[in-house]
C-alpha cells in the first residue's frame, strides 16, 4: 500500500482531519510522526538557528522522527496564501525549503503549495499535486476524496466546538463518529487561551496547560470553539484587518472573549521570536487595558521550564479568584481544588 508520512506539527492541528479523510478514501496510508517529546525538540532545534520559533523547531523534529521511523514520502506543504491577500507566515510559507536545508536525510518531499493569491491555486490544484506523486491523477477520484476529507473535517470541528478535547474529537472523527458531549462541570473561573493550535494542541509546547487550569477549577475557551463569524467579528473589534492567515486565532479569538462577559480573564501563549504574534500581542494588550480584563502574557521556547509556567498560571489564576471574592462573587469558603497543590 501507499503510505505519506505526516509530521505532528505547525498547521497539522489544523488541516489534518481534512487530509485523513482525503488520504483513507484514496487509498494511501497515512503515517504520523509520535508526540513531541525532549528529544523530539533537541533534534530539531540543533539544525536550525537559535532565533528560530520553537513551532518550527518541533516541526523539523518531527520530519526527523518520521525519518527515522523508515518513512519515505513525508508531507511537508506550502501554505503560501489561503485567501486572496491573506498570507501565513514566512516560515510556514518556506516550510519545503526550510526542511530541504537543514534535513540533510534520504527521503522524498512530497510539497503542495497553496496559493490563493498570487496563483489563485484552489484547493483540488493542491491536492493534485499531493497525489500525482504517487501516481494519481484521476480528477473525479481526487474530487470525491476531497468530499470523504470534508465530511471528516466538519464531523471534527462540530465536537471541538462542543467543547470535547482535540484527541478525543479527532478519534471519533476517523472512526466516523460524531458525538456531542458537554462538560457540566462546574467552573468558577472561566479564561480565553489565545494561542495558536501548534501552541495550545501539542502537549509539550503548551506543557498541558488546559488540563493544568481546569485542575484549578478554571474554564478554557479557545478559539476553537468560535465561528468564522465570531472570529471576523473579535479581528472587527480589535479595529483591524486580516493579514495573517492565522491571525483569527490571536487577535479573532482575543477581540471576541474580551467582549463576553462570562470570560474572567485572557492568557495569551506565543513563540519566542513570533514576529506577526508580536504585533498582534502589541493590540491585544491595549484593548484588554481598555475593557479592564485581566490578561497574562506568556512566552514559550525549547528552554520554558514547568514550574515556571505552572508558577505564573498559579498566580494569574490566584489573582482571578480573589477579585472574584471581593466582588463576592465566588463564595468566600470557596479556594481552588486540591488539584493544584500536585503542581506545587
Ligand atoms: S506565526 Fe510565529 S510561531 Fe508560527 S511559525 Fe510563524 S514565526 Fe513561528
Amino acid at each position: 500500500m501507499k503510505k505519506i508520512g505526516i509530521p505532528r506539527g505547525l498547521l497539522f492541528y489544523n488541516f489534518y482531519p481534512f487530509m485523513r479523510g482525503f488520504f483513507d478514501y484514496i487509498g494511501i496510508e497515512v503515517i504520523l510522526s509520535d508526540k513531541t517529546t525532549k528529544k523530539t525538540l533537541s533534534s530539531g532545534s540543533e539544525l536550525v538557528v537559535t532565533e528560530t520559533c520553537l513551532p518550527v523547531k518541533i516541526f523539523v523534529g518531527q520530519v526527523l522522527n518520521l525519518i527515522d521511523k523508515g518513512v519515505e514520502n513525508i508531507f511537508v506543504p506550502s501554505f503560501q496564501s489561503i485567501a486572496p491577500k491573506i498570507y501565513n507566515c514566512s516560515k510556514i510559507r518556506g516550510l519545503p525549503d526550510l526542511i530541504r536545508n537543514v534535513v540533510k536525510k534520504e527521503f522524498k518531499m512530497i510539497e503542495p503549495t497553496l496559493d490563493k493569491s498570487a496563483k489563485n491555486q484552489g484547493l483540488y490544484e493542491f491536492l493534485l499535486e499531493t497525489v500525482k506523486p504517487f501516481g494519481i491523477m484521476d480528477m473525479e477520484l481526487i474530487k470525491r476524496a476531497s468530499k470523504a476529507g470534508w465530511r471528516m473535517y466538519n464531523n471534527f470541528q462540530v465536537m471541538l466546538k462542543s467543547g470535547m478535547n482535540y484527541e478525543k474529537a479527532l478519534t471519533n472523527a476517523i472512526k466516523g463518529k460524531l458525538l456531542i458531549e458537554k462538560d457540566l462541570t462546574e467552573y468558577p473561573i472561566s479564561i480565553a487561551l489565545v494561542s495558536h493550535c501548534y501552541n495550545i494542541y501539542d502537549e509539550r509546547a503548551s506543557m498541558k496547560v488546559i488540563d493544568k487550569l481546569n485542575k484549578m477549577g478554571v474554564k478554557v475557551y479557545t478559539a476553537f470553539q468560535l465561528t468564522d463569524e465570531q472570529l471576523q467579528e473579535g479581528v472587527a473589534s480589535l479595529g483591524q484587518n486580516v493579514y495573517w492567515a492565522n491571525e483569527t486565532e490571536m487577535t479573532g479569538c482575543a477581540g471576541y472573549y474580551l467582549k463576553d462577559n462570562k470570560i474572567d480573564g485572557l492568557i495569551t501563549i506565543t513563540a519566542f521570536g513570533c514576529g506577526p504574534d508580536s504585533l498582534m500581542i502589541e493590540r491585544i494588550t491595549r484593548k484588554s487595558k481598555q475593557f479592564k480584563k485581566p490578561l497574562l502574557n506568556l512566552t514559550i521556547d525549547e528552554h520554558t521550564g514547568e514550574a515556571g509556567f505552572i508558577t505564573r498560571l498559579e498566580a494569574f489564576v490566584d489573582m482571578l479568584y480573589r477579585k472574584k471574592r471581593s466582588q463576592n462573587i465566588v463564595e468566600n469558603n470557596f479556594a481552588p481544588t486540591s488539584n493544584v497543590m500536585e503542581f506545587v
